[in-house]
């Protein structure tokens, strides 16, 4: 690890860097603690270039924190819908309640009082607090990570919350008291654009002097992260109920993927090899009759990759002759919904493909 580096040559680099190069993103134009949270939390493992028409969506939609938290959990869902990791925006919804009901509706000021909101951890607190009001606290994030490994020739594994402390600390060494939140952007943003994961532009990179990585032929070994666990597989079968033009749909419950976002019928197995006669007995013995001969196999499998699960997905429409019975619906917690009412339902992007394909929707 490299030692004798000046931190004030390092920030001011990246500062002068930044004015130079930074891009125009309408979260940066603002102090408006409720904009920049949104933004982060819209963020948080997503590209910028996917995130923004979310950012102005959600902006537009429910310009104060308020509006947000008065909002039904549903259309919040909606909003969010194709972004992924709806965690995020169930706590964003809780948020929003937790600063009106608790806070006035006034944002906390503090780095120490944001990380108490809940889905704020270390770096979007650090982040809130440093550009909305200009604390001095450093931001970690991926790209953070990156560009101090590289600099000052951190080797400790990234992907260890241990190793946090040690670039925490490098961080810290480097931020400005006088402007805090344009280094952390700096920071970010040349991570984001100049000293990138795959391919650096080490060339004309104002920081090559002092850079370990670079100076040392070990820009494509750092940062260290460790890989990740491989994928689970899972394997769905999807029941589309149709009955008079309406279809029979579900709100996911807590513990799994997709909690409060809307789907089908669902039984999963172990392969996709089961065939309809195991599954024509899986739904019987729901107390759903459907006989082996009306599930017909799909000719396409969905594929749908999460951070941590690769789905495989069969849809199966069955056309029913009579509404499903009242014991039924009770006990599989199935409503019939018109198309209508679909479209405005809060669902997985994998549920609005099938939708799409299927032509029940068309307006996605
Ligand atoms: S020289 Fe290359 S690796 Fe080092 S900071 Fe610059 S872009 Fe990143």
């Amino acid at each position: 690890m490299a030692t004798t580096i000046d931190p004030k040559f390092i920030s001011s680099s990246l500062i002068r860097w930044y004015g130079q190069h930074k891009r125009a993103l309408p979260w940066r134009d603002t102090r408006n603690p409720y904009y920049i949270w949104l933004s982060e939390i819209i963020l948080q493992q997503t590209r910028v270039a996917q995130g923004l028409p979310y950012y102005l969506k959600f902006v537009e939609t429910y310009p104060t924190v308020q509006e947000l938290a008065a909002a039904p959990e549903d259309d919040v869902l909606r909003l969010w819908q194709g972004l992924g990791y709806y965690s995020r925006a169930r706590n964003m919804h809780h948020t929003s309640r937790q600063v009106v009901q608790e806070h006035n509706s006034i944002f906390p000021d503090s780095y120490a009082q944001l990380l108490r909101l809940r889905g704020v951890g270390s770096y979007t607190a650090a982040a809130i607090a440093s550009f909305a009001f200009q604390e001095k606290v450093a931001v970690l994030d991926g790209n953070v990570f990156r560009v101090l490994a590289r600099i000052f020739g951190v080797a400790d594994d990234i992907a260890v919350p241990a190793s946090r402390k040690t670039f925490q600390a490098i961080a810290d060494s480097l931020i400005p008291a006088d402007a805090p939140d344009t280094f952390n952007q700096a920071i970010m943003e040349f991570g984001a654009i100049q000293c990138t994961p795959l391919m650096p532009d080490c060339l004309f990179c104002p920081l090559q002097q002092v850079c370990f990585a670079f100076n040392h032929g070990m820009v494509q070994e750092l940062p260290v992260k460790k890989k990740a666990k491989a994928a689970q597989p899972r394997f769905f079968h999807y029941f589309v109920f149709r009955h008079q033009g309406q279809y029979y749909m579900r709100k996911r419950l807590a513990g799994d993927i997709w909690q409060g976002l809307y789907d089908f019928y669902l039984f999963e197995s172990t392969d996709k090899a089961t065939q309809p006669a195991e599954l024509a007995k899986e739904l019987q013995n729901s107390g759903l009759e459907v006989q082996e001969e009306q599930i017909q196999l799909p000719r396409k499998d969905y594929k749908h990759v999460l951070s941590h699960q690769k789905i495989t997905a069969r849809f199966y429409l069955i056309e029913l002759e009579s509404r499903l019975r009242e014991e039924i619906t009770q006990e599989t917690r199935l409503a019939a919904f018109t198309t209508a009412e679909i479209e405005a339902l809060p669902k997985p992007v994998l549920i609005s493909s099938y939708l799409k394909d299927a032509g029940i929707l068309v307006n996605l």
